[in-house]
């Protein structure tokens, strides 16, 4: 499902396609995907618009139309936007499709439906923001190590758990919080009390590595993801951890195990991520 990494994806292949196009009209076949305003306003709204910007806040997908409203788009499990011509075929899984001036179009493709759209104003998007209960985004240049280390204060429970939760910081979902805690040596179910400073440095750089390296990498791609131009990514060629259980870790050569926790799999080096302080090690 995509995360940070895939929705900047998406978004550098859509940019230079997208920007300064008009959207002639929209034809929706499936309502549930739009959020606000009502369909039937979603729809008269969008019609010659132009999308003047693009942009990104942990994974939501942003197109700025007019300068003054912002389309926000979640892709959640298996949410695909993908520039097409109008030959591209259509399925029973395309929920809009965005009609372009320029005889293009922008296809929303869902397989499981849980994507969402919300359209509204530039100045808005503070507010919902806080009513989603979203974080920095996690490449943030101004997230600072300080002001991540700041967010985790105070708080209690696994550390994989509070990676997880976009209130903290967003952009993080199962895949990536697996190749984090793993490149800093963290085992997942470590409490954060029981991390120390030069741990939460680790996890900081280990966060803002694995992401910048997967968004050279274009996204992973497990199963459904692709970016804007329908082109799946490559950077599940350079996980270390997450899918390969049974592997030899990529550091030491263990063999890499898998762990439920909190409902999700967490792929674990027993070795590398020890379940002690590192002082106890
Ligand atoms: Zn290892």
């Amino acid at each position: 499902m995509p995360e940070l990494p895939e929705v900047q994806t998406v978004l550098t292949t859509l940019q230079p396609r997208l920007l300064g196009l008009r959207i002639e009209r929209v034809e929706v076949f499936l309502e549930k995907i739009i959020k606000s305003p009502h369909p039937r306003e979603f729809v008269a709204w969008l019609q010659g618009r132009s999308i003047t910007g693009l942009g990104r806040r942990g994974k939501y997908l942003l197109l700025e139309l007019d300068g003054t409203h912002l389309l926000a788009v979640h892709l959640r499990m298996t949410g695909r936007l993908v520039y097409s011509n109008p030959d591209t075929p259509r399925d029973k899984h395309t929920h809009l499709v965005f009609y372009l001036n320029n005889g293009d179009e922008l296809h929303y493709h869902d397989l499981r439906k849980f994507g969402t759209m919300n359209l509204m104003l530039i100045d808005e998007f503070a507010a919902f923001c806080s009513q989603k209960d979203l974080g920095p985004d996690a490449l943030d240049p101004d997230l600072t190590k300080e002001l991540f280390e700041k967010r985790f204060q105070g708080r209690r429970g696994q550390i994989k758990k509070l990676l997880l939760n976009q209130s903290l910081v967003t952009g993080i979902g199962n895949i990536y919080a697996n190749e984090i805690l793993w490149r800093a040596r963290i085992h997942p179910e470590r409490t954060v009390q029981s991390l120390a400073s030069v741990d939460m440095e680790e996890l900081y750089r280990a966060m803002r590595s694995v992401l910048q390296e997967a968004v050279a990498g274009r996204g992973t791609t497990l199963r459904d993801y692709v970016d804007g131009e329908g082109n799946p990514g490559s950077f599940q060629s350079q996980l270390a951890v997450h899918g390969r259980e049974g592997e030899p870790c990529p550091e030491c050569g263990k063999e890499i195990i898998r762990l439920k926790t909190g409902g999700r799999s967490a792929f674990v080096c027993a070795d590398c991520q020890p379940q002690t302080k590192r002082s106890e090690v």
